[in-house]
């Protein structure tokens, strides 16, 4: 049982305002693994005034000076992979390959900053003037428990790369994760204030960040409906906003697809993160002159994904991170059913054999109609649908129509192909034939998705500002 009372202010460890504790959980076992004691405004307000105070110093270090502190944070958090990776699988639930995955990717953030820093002109020409980027001020980055670590480093690794201090408000439900890594990014020494760490409930720190008049800027990762609040909220004091939200990912099987090719990367795509990522492509989109073969092949290879234990090597889908996560699963499964879709696999319940643990079977879906509410709906779990398309124009055209746009796969042997399909659509990435995450892409959504985008230097320019001045050539 692991008691957690202590907040990172100030560069140093102290015990917050707020009494509240808020129960954590191992969600493959259901038991309380530990308490947390969660910040309230007060602890916010205090965060927000230590970044106040690091920003004017820390805003005229050099560009090489940043690149050492990214470095220094890399090599913290790198050091502290192995207690991290221990922290994913038992408090989040991820399955070890993923789980170790996301422990480095935690760290990798950090470097990847530092070199897009190393390439980034912070000074240039416009006609007669001269144009500098500059750094926003303090930023507020509020972080889901989908992805604990790898988003508050990435969030931090761009803001401290600008030259902007940080208050970062996790998810209160990944404290066991953040404690880890507030520890590690504290080893590295860098000045206090730089960045400051109050997890605590959203509606509460999250919200007094997202309204507080000394907070410049708000990265924010999390549900869309959250993601309005806090843009409506961040309006008052006309704040900078970067919303990475929710989504509805196509994946298009044009009709040439080699489903021994296709069907694997699809399902992988559907089920990552045990089906709760943002990214994941919930819609399979199949020529309807192959479903049945697809199906076929789709019932085979779910046949063989393994939910469960998540330190068991073999599993690839873990349970949902809480019983609000799993009852919401099962809602849709139910809402699938009654909405007249064919269960091809899976189903509500549990896998079989398994009678604890918020564990859900893969599901897959076919005839489904877009217009249904598993189809439009981000459900945040393992369950897919399978919408039949009549030609390629078709399949374009129910890809686009959903108010997300944060990803798309297309799958074909003809890249050329592919590629057209890949232009009309209307999302911030769109990977052919491919899983593979670019860090100096850009990342975000149109539409609902989001606003801006995060990695590589469009991720840095987020915490920047243009400023000409002119006459001086
Ligand atoms: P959430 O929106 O409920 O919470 C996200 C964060 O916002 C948490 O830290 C929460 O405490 C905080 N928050 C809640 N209410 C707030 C308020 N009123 N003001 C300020 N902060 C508030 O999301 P979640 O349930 O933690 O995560 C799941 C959602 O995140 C999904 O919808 C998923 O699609 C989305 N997500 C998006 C991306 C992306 O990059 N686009 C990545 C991962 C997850």
């Amino acid at each position: 049982m692991q008691i957690i009372d202590k907040i990172y202010i100030d560069g140093a460890f102290v015990t917050p305002h707020g009494e509240e504790y808020f129960d954590l959980f191992n969600p493959a076992t259901e038991a309380v693994i530990g308490r947390v004691r969660l910040a309230d405004a007060a602890d916010a307000d205090a965060a927000i005034a230590a970044a106040k105070r690091a920003f004017p110093a820390f805003s005229r270090a050099t560009k090489a000076q940043r690149i050492e502190m990214l470095m220094a944070l890399h090599e913290a958090v790198v050091a502290r992979e192995d207690a991290l990776f221990d922290a994913i699988v038992e408090e989040y639930g991820a399955p070890v390959s993923r789980g170790r995955w996301m422990a480095q990717h935690a760290s990798s953030v950090l470097s990847d900053a530092a070199k897009t820093l190393e390439n980034y002109a912070f000074t240039r020409r416009a006609g007669t003037a001269e144009v500098t980027m500059q750094p926003l001020g303090v930023a507020g980055l509020i972080t889901p428990w989908n992805s604990d670590a790898g988003f508050i480093c990435g969030k931090l690794a761009a803001a401290l790369a600008t030259g902007c201090t940080a208050v970062i408000k996790p998810s209160e439900m990944s404290a066991i994760q953040t404690r880890i890594v507030a520890e590690a990014l504290h080893s590295a020494g860098l000045p206090a204030g730089l960045f400051n760490i109050v997890t605590g409930r959203g509606d509460i720190v999250g919200a007094r960040i997202a309204e507080h008049p000394d907070v410049a800027k708000i990265s924010f990762t999390g549900s869309t409906a959250v993601g309005k609040t806090i843009l409506r909220t961040a309006a008052e004091t006309l704040k900078r906003v970067t919303l990475e939200l929710g989504g509805k990912s196509p994946v298009v099987v044009l009709d040439d697809a080699n489903f021994d090719e296709a069907v694997p990367l699809a399902l992988q795509a559907g089920f990552m993160n045990s089906g709760q990522a943002c990214i994941a492509g919930t819609r399979i989109l199949v020529p309807q002159s192959r479903l049945v073969e697809f199906e076929a092949s789709v019932e085979k290879a779910v046949a063989q994904i393994q939910a469960g234990d998540p330190r068991d090597t073999h599993t690839s889908v873990g349970p949902m991170v809480s019983q609000k996560q799993w009852e919401r699963v099962q809602r849709y499964i139910g809402i699938g059913i009654d909405e007249g879709a064919r269960l091809i696999a899976g189903g509500a319940g549990r896998p079989d054999g398994i009678d604890s643990g918020w564990f859900v079977r893969p599901t897959v879906f076919s005839g489904v109609t877009n217009d249904m509410t598993i189809a439009r709906e981000e459900i945040f779990g393992p369950v897919l649908s399978i919408i039949a398309y009549r030609d390629t124009e078709h399949a374009i055209e129910i890809a686009n129509d959903t108010p997300y746009g944060l990803q798309a796969y297309v799958l074909s042997p003809d890249i050329e192909r592919a590629r057209r399909v890949a232009a009309q659509i209307e999302a911030g990435r769109v990977l052919v034939n491919t899983l593979t995450h670019e860090p100096a892409a850009p990342f975000g959504g149109f539409k609902q998705s989001g606003i801006g985008r995060e990695y590589g230097t469009f991720g840095i320019e987020a915490f920047l500002e243009p400023k000409s001045t002119l006459g001086v050539f």
